[in-house]
């Protein structure tokens, strides 16, 4: 067995070691374009922060530990050009000594990657216009910065790594503009959690422009070391460096000239054993196009994990082992200065634009128990199906222990639970890391009282839309907490005094109840409900509505 790789990063090595340990016989062949392999791309952005110090912490592996480590005959600096699936060969060439040659393929494994968007707008080619994918990408940011003193950033896209980029130039002392051409920041979250993240990045300083887009990259004007950034809006923004994090698209080449399938959204078409349309060649990574496991439509997902028990499951297939990918949730997680945002399986907006029926919950619980030190609350948020209350997706924001929230209710998804079981799980509890209701069994218990028909639900968005006339909005928040800030319209009776007076409530509309975070208003539902008043609970209640507004709490 002849097994060669192309691409040496997070997919390809991830190959080639799993090859080695199913196989001391095989010949394996690792050909990567770039001088490093196997280097932990997600640190790129805390290397140019400073956090990391020295770029060569990125390096997991380096060529010649890999050589020796798993006998693997790593190419670096050397591009594939060309496979030729008749011979089975692939044209190498090596890019240093600029020669060519063919080798031979038994199996063949494509974790080309993706390739960083640089739009065709005029004077991006200028100098101090940077992407970032590699290590060295990465060097060069941080050496830009360093020698002409930069102070002015902009970052074009709000994405992952731009949100990364912004926090750890704002670390690394920059002045930064955040320009995003939705209206909203990380499409990963639904907006009204994504609105904190807003909020978080404003009071981090951060300028952030929504809903705005780059026009045209002028020259610098008043002693900018790159560019003036002229927005379609009108704005004009001095950058000593411009970061392009418009995100990727799918490095498909060579795949493309070989006649493979690729799909619609322009990744390599795979089945769940990673094979292509050719079985003799397997893709994994940014390269391909995987089936969402909520939706299942053909995604892309540009993350670590996928691509990494993606290269595993190729090199199983070639060996005879029989492992299949079930596809992705895209689950993924971000710390924004203090924040930490995170998600998994479907967003609502694409549960609405895939027609599937869905029901979502609201919630705002402390991340431990309030006596103990360090609590912080959360902004969570959980969809599920109306027929089974099977798991959907999820979503979390907050300061403190999101990520193990996200990262039980991504077991769940995966598990297929439903909103009983979560509701059910024995998570571990004493006071510094949670409560005896967890997060996540009161998220469960949320849900239940809606699939049990308890309480019936209104949320944020729909309520803004209505007219206000036709509903009887109804605060039940304490007087002081209604002090600080009230929703235009809604009617106060605290929830202490509401059984007094039932008489203020008209009985012909409808009425929306919330409190500060929707647990007190559900008491309130479930008291005029059982009077025979038609009432809803406003979902997560005042704090999701604000964020929803776009005004969150901070
Ligand atoms: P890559 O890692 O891109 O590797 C592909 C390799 O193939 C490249 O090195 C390329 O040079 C080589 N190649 C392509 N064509 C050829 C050819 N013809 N010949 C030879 N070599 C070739 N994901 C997360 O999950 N969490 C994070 O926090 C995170 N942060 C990130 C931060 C940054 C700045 C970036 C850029 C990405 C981040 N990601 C993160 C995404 C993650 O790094 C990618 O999803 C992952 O690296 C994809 O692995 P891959 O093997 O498919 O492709």
């Amino acid at each position: 067995m002849r097994l060669v790789i192309v691409g040496g990063v997070a997919g390809g090595a991830s190959a080639a070691a799993r090859a080695r340990r199913l196989s001391e016989d095989a010949e394996i062949v690792l050909v990567e374009r770039g001088p490093d392999i196997s280097y932990a791309t997600c640190g790129i952005p805390y290397f140019v922060g400073g956090e990391v110090t020295s770029s060569s912490e990125l390096l997991v592996q380096t060529p010649q530990a890999m050589r020796r480590r798993f006998a693997i005959d790593v190419r670096v600096r050397t591009e594939a050009l060309r496979v030729d699936r008749e011979t089975r060969e692939i044209a190498l060439r090596d890019l240093e000594r600029g020669t060519l040659e063919r080798t031979s393929y038994d199996a063949l494994i494509l974790a080309t990657g993706a390739l960083p968007l640089r739009p065709r707008l005029p004077g991006i080619e200028r100098p101090g216009h940077f992407t970032l994918r590699t290590v060295a990408d990465g060097r060069a940011v941080s050496a830009w910065i360093a020698e002409r003193s930069a102070r002015t950033a902009v970052i074009v896209g709000g994405g992952f790594i731009g949100l990364e980029m912004a926090e750890q130039l704002r670390v690394r002392g920059l002045e930064v503009t955040l320009v995003e051409a939705l209206p909203q920041v990380m499409s990963t979250l639904d907006p009204e959690m994504a609105s904190l993240l807003h909020a978080e990045l404003r009071a981090n300083g951060v300028d952030l422009r929504l809903g705005d887009a780059v026009d045209r990259f002028d020259a610098p004007e008043r002693g900018a070391r790159a560019s003036t950034v002229a927005l379609r809006g009108g704005a004009r923004l001095p950058a000593d460096i411009v970061v392009l994090a418009l995100g990727v698209r799918p490095d498909v080449r060579l795949a493309r000239e070989a006649g493979l399938e690729i799909g619609a959204l322009g990744g390599i078409r795979v089945d769940e054993r990673m094979r292509t349309s050719d079985p003799r060649i397997r893709a994994v990574g940014d390269a391909v196009e995987v089936r969402h496991t909520v939706t299942g439509a053909w995604s892309l997902i540009s993350l670590a994990g996928p691509a990494s028990r993606q290269g595993r499951i190729a090199a199983d297939g070639v060996f005879g082992r029989d492992s299949r990918y079930p596809g992705t949730l895209g689950t993924g997680i971000l710390r924004l200065f203090g924040l930490t945002a995170a998600c998994t399986g479907a967003t609502e907006t694409m549960l609405v634009s895939s027609a599937t029926p869905h029901h979502a919950v609201h919630l705002h619980p402390a991340s431990h128990v309030g006596f103990y030190p360090g609590a912080a609350p959360m902004a969570l948020k959980v969809l599920f199906s109306p027929d089974d209350g099977r798991l959907l997706g999820a979503q979390a924001v907050g300061r403190v222990a999101v990520d193990k929230r996200i990262d039980v209710l991504a077991t769940a998804l995966r598990g297929g639970m439903t909103v009983d079981d979560l509701a059910e799980l024995e998570l571990a509890y004493a006071p510094p890391f949670g409560s005896a209701r967890d997060p996540i069994n009161l998220a469960g218990m949320a849900a239940q009282s809606v699939t049990a028909g308890d309480v019936a639900q209104a949320h944020w968005r729909e309520v803004a839309s209505l007219d206000r006339a036709s509903i009887f909005l109804l605060d039940v928040r304490d007087p002081a907490e209604w002090a600080e800030g009230q929703i235009a319209g809604a009617a106060h009776i605290p929830l202490g005094e509401l059984r007094e007076r039932l008489d203020e409530i008209p009985r012909e509309r409808e009425v929306v109840v919330f409190c500060r975070s929707g647990q007190r208003s559900y008491y309130a539902c479930r008291i005029l409900s059982q009077r025979g008043i038609r009432c809803r609970n406003l979902s997560g209640a005042y704090l999701t509505w604000r964020a929803g507004m776009g005004d969150p709490e901070h």
